[in-house]
């Protein structure tokens, strides 16, 4: 079977960080999440997260040009030319998406998943195990943000004929085999 190379996307109680661990351990693919990228950036007090730290904190989106700046250093390293990769954050505009697709250049376009989870059991999930400051409005309101950014890269993805949908609902495992099949390409 030839490198994993997928962007996951999902919203928050979607599952996807475990499923990720789980894509990462059973493929072998380098987990390359700018999120973490980012706040590893800050906690070390690099340029760059001198630059996006404050955007961070305020949950704000840091600009293309530096996201994708990132992102190509990183997805060019041998670890990822070998292992392949597990995109996850990234592309979160359709500029970044065209930008991937640039990136990508002859290895060709790497196809997105999404884990589908309804937004009230998201809301749900997200409520039981959520901390006292957590309220279900913050909640709903950083569901609906994600929302608002995502609906176009899902429509960019499925234009370009790369878009994966696997339902969210169900135990870890059944979720799991519905990623297998999308991974190796299996027949749904
Ligand atoms: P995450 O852990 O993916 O939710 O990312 C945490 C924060 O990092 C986001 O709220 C943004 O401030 C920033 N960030 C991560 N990925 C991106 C991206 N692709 N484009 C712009 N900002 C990003």
């Amino acid at each position: 079977m030839e490198a994993v190379r997928l962007v996951i996307l999902g919203r928050q109680g979607s599952g996807k960080g475990t499923q990720c661990a789980r894509l990462v351990a059973t493929y072998g693919p380098v987990h390359v999440s700018t999120g973490d990228m980012l706040r590893s950036a800050v906690e070390e007090g690099t340029d760059l997260g001198r630059r996006a730290g404050a955007l961070v904190d305020a949950g704000e989106l840091v600009p293309d040009d530096v996201m994708i700046g990132i992102v190509a250093e990183r997805l060019a390293k041998q670890d990822v030319v070998d292992h392949g990769f597990l995109l996850d954050g990234f592309p979160r505009t359709p500029a970044q998406a065209d930008a991937l697709g640039e990136i990508m250049g002859d290895a060709g376009l790497a196809r997105a998943v999404n884990i589908d989870v309804p937004v009230d059991e998201a809301t749900d999930r997200m409520l039981s195990r959520a901390r006292t400051d957590d309220t279900e409005e913050a909640i709903r309101r950083r569901l609906q943000l994600y929302e608002s950014t995502t609906e176009p890269l899902l429509a960019w993805f499925e234009e370009h004929g790369l878009l994966s949908v696997v339902d969210g609902l169900g135990t870890e495992d059944e979720v799991f085999e519905r990623l297998r099949t999308v991974v190796e390409g299996a027949p749904a």
